[in-house]
């Protein structure tokens, strides 16, 4: 009896290693799903991190505080490989803002904030309705010497064939146009301003650009339908050098270790925003899958690299230098597939943000995700923008994805009401069941159908995704 146990151990060995990849991902998506379900730490910390330390704008102390945290997170889940990636950027400090308006005679005060990278400035101009501050707008429209009133979502009735573009896209529109100051108007109704950066270079702009909530947005532009109207825009700003830090938190393939999955999150927040859906929401994803692949002992042939970037909100600056660092350590070629993570609740399928060749692979894992998780959708999409931390990936010709999420139509994205109020423990873990279920069945396929893109088919890559334009207003576009 005793001679037969090698050969009990040999043939047990032997089915393990045979076993069914597809029922392998399935027992190990089951097990992602009951640790999430009996362990999960998110929503606690998602709480934790906007309670405790509040607003995270980049190179502030309360940043600096939670870049510790997420460091001594990772280390505590068993991660050997943490370290810091620090920089120094062009911080914007908001001082002050006062925008008063002409109702037929008596001004009236608005409540404002200043978008990021506004200069001080004391100006009366009058105030010219610039619909949604696209190009198209301002056919036979003269703003020069003018202050601008625009939508920063896209107002009912505009043409279905039109795109949205960035804030800072809109704000450089303006400016090309002579406008001499921006009235910028929050999409999202709930009587709040939107806070967030005019500019895409971390330099100041050269007018003064406030947001207006909905509400007010609206009644202004009733208002200017009556008449004319002038404004009285005074802000106080400044510009300063601080230091930030990524963290990153990486896990050795065994057999592939060259060839990494990034996923990332940025940990930063606006001033004025606990942040809680933008982006403490996407960190503690990053940061519970991270744990549940070191608490399941999850082996990878790939590596998996966990970021959390800084100063996503003052110009996309952490991710930026992430890419530089690969670049210089060439080791861009082996990152398969950058993960964004930005705002991400009730995920019920993948945005594979133009790149097709990889929607077999996505719908094959996501009819298993669906098995485990039967609220999981597997919907597939394709929206493309540059506005997150992928933006400089993609810059490289590197495969982007995020999860596909459903926000509740009041939402509070840049202002003072993001806060975990409006988020329950299941919107949190929704999104990191089914990402964690993707990124272990990414590390471990036995092939990737994404490669990175040649400058040529980048070129065309923007080009079919309706990019191009906003590159070139950007100053990005690298081409002809
Ligand atoms: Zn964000």
């Amino acid at each position: 009896m005793k001679r037969r146990w090698p050969f009990f151990i040999f043939i047990l060995l032997f089915l393990s290693g045979c076993q069914n990849p597809q029922l392998h991902l399935h027992n190990v998506f089951k097990s992602i799903d009951l640790e999430i379900r009996s362990h999960s730490k998110a929503y606690h910390l998602l709480v934790e991190i906007c309670n405790r330390y509040g607003p995270r704008m980049a190179g502030t102390e309360s940043a600096g505080r939670a870049e510790e945290l997420a460091a001594l997170l990772f280390r505590s889940y068993g991660f050997e490989h943490v370290f810091f990636q620090p920089f120094t950027f062009n911080q914007w400090q908001r001082e002050d803002v006062r925008l008063r308006i002409d109702t037929a005679g008596s001004y009236v005060d608005f409540q404002a904030l200043s978008l990021a990278y506004t200069p001080s400035s004391d100006i009366r101009a009058t105030i010219v309705d610039a619909g949604n501050g696209l190009s198209n707008d301002y056919n036979g429209l003269d703003v020069n010497g003018k202050i601008v009133l625009i939508h920063l979502g896209l107002l009912p009735g505009t043409p279905s064939h039109l795109r949205n573009t960035h804030r800072a896209q809109k704000l450089s529109l303006a400016i090309a146009q002579g406008a001499v100051g921006c009235i910028a108007v929050n999409p999202i109704p709930g009587n709040l301003p939107a806070t967030g950066s005019a500019t895409l270079d971390g330099e100041m702009i050269r007018i003064p650009a406030v947001s207006i909530s909905c509400e007010q947005g609206e009644k202004l532009r009733i208002r200017l339908t009556r008449g004319p109207c002038t404004a009285h825009l005074y802000t106080r700003n400044s510009c300063k050098q601080a230091n930030a830090r990524n963290v990153v938190a990486r896990l050795e393939g065994y057999g592939l270790p060259q060839e990494t999955i990034v996923v990332g999150a940025h940990l930063d927040s606006w001033d004025i925003a606990p942040g809680a859906l933008d982006n403490a929401s996407g960190a503690v994803s990053v940061l519970e899958m991270a744990r549940i692949f070191k608490a399941l002992n999850l082996k990878t042939r790939r590596s998996v690299e966990f970021v959390l970037f800084m100063a996503e909100e003052q110009g996309h600056y952490g991710s930026e230098l992430y890419v530089k660092e690969a670049r210089k350590r060439n080791l861009l070629d082996g990152i398969r597939y950058m993960f964004n993570h930005d705002m991400t609740v009730n995920t019920y399928g993948f945005n594979l943000m133009g790149h097709y060749e990889s929607e077999d692979f996505f719908r094959q894992a996501g009819m298993l995700i669906s098995r485990t998780d039967s609220a999981f959708a597997n919907t597939i999409e394709h929206i493309t923008y540059m506005g997150s931390d992928h933006a400089p990936f993609l810059m490289e010709g590197i495969s982007t994805f995020t999860p596909l999420c459903r926000y509740q139509t009041f939402h509070t994205y840049h202002t003072s009401e993001d806060g975990p109020q409006h988020i329950t423990p299941e919107m949190i873990n929704s999104n990191i069941r089914s990402s964690a279920m993707m990124v272990y069945a990414l590390a471990n396929a036995l092939s990737l159908p994404a490669s990175r893109m040649s400058r040529e088919q980048l070129r065309t890559y923007f080009i079919d995704n309706q990019l191009q334009e906003e590159l070139v207003i950007s100053g990005d576009w690298a081409w002809d």
